[in-house]
């Protein structure tokens, strides 16, 4: 392939050179003060982008590790979980709570619409006796492209008087989208270091309040790798149970540095700006009756990820495959339910106006080589919503 290819999945996403070149050095001894010194800052820094004072984890694991770290903190097998269920990654956590032992109740929905908070009180407020733990809510899911209202979740647990926790997966969220953890009173947040966080796969990061530690003191202790417990202290060798994986620290590092620099609010209108282009030519495709958005609320369409639903005549799965190999753009395929009918376009981290619009154009190439219908203009739409947009906020 000659040029750039465009790596348009919703994770792993784009590595800024910047990123990349960080990690090109030699391992420090594990007592090295340098070495301290940037998990250190990592660790402070990474709590200004939860927005939370709690207590953050990092573990050499990747997104699903940081479910299984929440729920091997929080609770018990034997303990009830409640999961608002929006798409693949809201059913696989459930999968996952059972799998350890949970008995784990899902609200289950169409997966083109988030769950109506409604739902989740009325649930809260049957349980007199208090047996669910937690309400574990994705903000973004990345299956679908749907976003999540994490305030509304906890004014529905507070309305019904439930002492549940509240554990949100901001996986395909953090640094994308608005999250403020502790003003939202979110008790256990998880992300993972290659979406919107701009590294490599390899880390997942949680951060946990005081309800949420106390939550974990006392129980049974199971999990020797996950434990909060043992990761609070100030020993690192504790700190990561062995090992700290430092070439992701001294990535994350730089990548924590370029977030610092454009700053969260910044970063965020971005990500909006560009999911609006997105968008706009989604609408305009659609007007050709094959293609269509899954999420069928414009106002809970993630800034992330866009899940776009092919008619029965058009095979998903050979756009993608042509779109990668033959042009070098690759987005994502439909998962769970969706697989084989939807393909994904992942819009966050670090990405730009003219990286979108590549992406955008190549696949209305690949639609014209493919004889997909779609309307045309979509990238013309996308265009001048960015013109706009930027018109707007100069
Ligand atoms: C990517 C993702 C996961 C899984 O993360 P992995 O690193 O692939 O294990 C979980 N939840 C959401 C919302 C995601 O986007």
């Amino acid at each position: 392939m000659i040029g750039h290819e465009f790596l348009h999945s919703p994770g792993p996403t784009h590595i800024p050179d910047r990123v990349l070149n960080a990690m090109r050095r030699q391992p420090l001894d594990l007592v090295d003060t340098r070495l301290k010194e940037t998990a250190r800052t990592c660790f402070e820094d990474l709590k200004g982008v939860f927005r939370t004072d709690g207590s953050v984890f990092v573990y050499a694991a990747n997104g699903h590790g940081g479910w299984e770290a929440a729920l091997a903190n929080i609770g018990v097998p034997g303990d009830r979980v409640l999961v608002p269920e929006i798409g693949h990654f809201s059913h696989s956590w459930a999968e996952h709570a059972r799998a350890l032992g949970y008995e784990t109740e899902v609200i289950t929905g169409d997966w083109r619409r988030a769950v109506d908070p409604q739902q989740i009180e009325d649930r809260l407020r049957q349980d007199r006796e208090g047996r669910i733990k937690a309400v574990l809510a994705v903000q973004v899911d990345t299956g679908t492209g749907i976003a999540t209202d994490i305030r509304a979740i906890r004014a529905a647990i507070d309305a019904a008087g439930h002492p549940a926790l509240l554990v949100a997966d901001t996986i395909a969220s953090l640094a994308a989208m608005p999250f403020e953890m502790d003003a939202w009173g979110v008790d256990v947040a998880i992300a993972a270091s290659q979406k919107a966080l701009m590294c490599p796969p390899g880390l997942t990061i949680l951060a946990a309040n005081e309800k949420a530690l106390k939550a974990c003191t006392g129980l049974e202790r199971r999990h020797r790798y996950w434990d909060w417990a043992a990761r609070l202290g100030d020993e690192y060798y504790t700190k990561f149970c062995g090992t700290m994986p430092e070439h992701l620290f001294f990535a994350l590092r730089e990548a924590l540095d370029i977030i610092a620099e454009q700053g969260l609010p910044a970063i965020v209108r971005r990500h909006r700006r560009i999911a609006g282009a997105v968008h706009r030519a989604v609408e305009t495709w659609s007007e050709g009756g094959a293609l269509s958005f899954n999420a069928l609320l414009p106002e809970e369409r993630s800034v992330s990820v866009t899940a776009i639903r092919t008619a029965p005549s058009v095979d998903a799965n050979r756009l993608r495959t042509y779109a990668r190999e033959a042009l070098g753009i690759s987005v994502a395929g439909g998962l769970g339910a969706l697989q084989g009918h939807a393909f994904r376009i992942g819009h966050l981290g670090d990405i730009n106006e003219p990286m979108i619009l590549g992406c955008l154009a190549g696949l209305e190439l690949a639609f014209i080589e493919l004889g997909i219908p779609h309307g045309t203009g979509g990238v013309r739409a996308a265009v001048e919503h960015l013109a706009r947009e930027r018109a707007t906020a100069a």
